[in-house]
């Protein structure tokens, strides 16, 4: 495959700063909020916003059941922050409606590090990623409390799981979408175009 199509959930979110870094990692990227545009993009990008929000305009905009079916059939997803909720098989202090997409067998507990102010950057080693840590940028962030045994750990902060991959099921806890770094989303790219 070469230019790869990547598809941004655009429902809620910073929608934007991933068509942004999509580009500049050389992607063809474009938004995703219906259905039928889902058959139409080489992978997905879930991005950073508010997973409860997100888990309901999703169901509102009959999108749920599909994401599901897309994502199970190996549709390579990347989410980040709530994008990273949205994969997780399995959420704590989520709402209690809230309903999730899945993908990555782990446990993602909501607001992790905190609420709003106490979001913070620190730099962040990412397993497969060369050139030195890159900066993650945290916001209300949430963290992996554990995973299943197909799921490889990609980065740790003080002790908390904070990237992971699943098969072609990439998340992270923080937003490389607001660094003007884009290694991680060349990384995601590559992975879409050897799937
Ligand atoms: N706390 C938010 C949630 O639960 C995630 C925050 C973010 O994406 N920056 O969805």
């Amino acid at each position: 495959m070469s230019t790869p199509v990547i598809g941004v959930l655009a429902l809620q979110g910073d929608v934007r700063e991933h068509l942004v870094a999509l580009a500049a990692a050389d992607a063809v990227a474009r938004p995703v909020r219906r259905a039928e545009e889902l058959a139409e993009i080489d992978g997905l990008v879930i991005p950073g916003g508010e997973s409860t929000t997100m888990s309901k305009l999703a169901i509102t905009f009959g999108l749920l059941e599909p994401l599901r079916e897309r994502v199970r059939a190996g549709l390579p997803t990347y989410g980040t922050c709530a994008g990273m909720i949205m994969v997780a098989d399995k959420i704590l202090d989520g709402r209690d409606d809230q309903e999730t997409v899945g993908g990555i067998d782990m446990i993602v507990r909501r607001n992790a590090f905190g609420r709003q102010n106490e979001s913070f950057e620190a730099a962040v080693d990412i397993a497969g990623i060369g050139s030195g840590p890159v900066e993650g940028v945290f916001i209300r962030a949430p963290w992996v409390e554990s995973v299943g045994g197909e799921v490889d750990v990609l980065a740790t902060h003080q002790g908390h799981i904070v990237a992971v991959r699943q098969g072609d099921v990439l998340a992270t806890s923080f937003h490389p979408e607001l660094t003007g770094d884009h290694r991680v989303h060349r990384f995601f790219v590559e992975m879409v175009q050897r799937a």
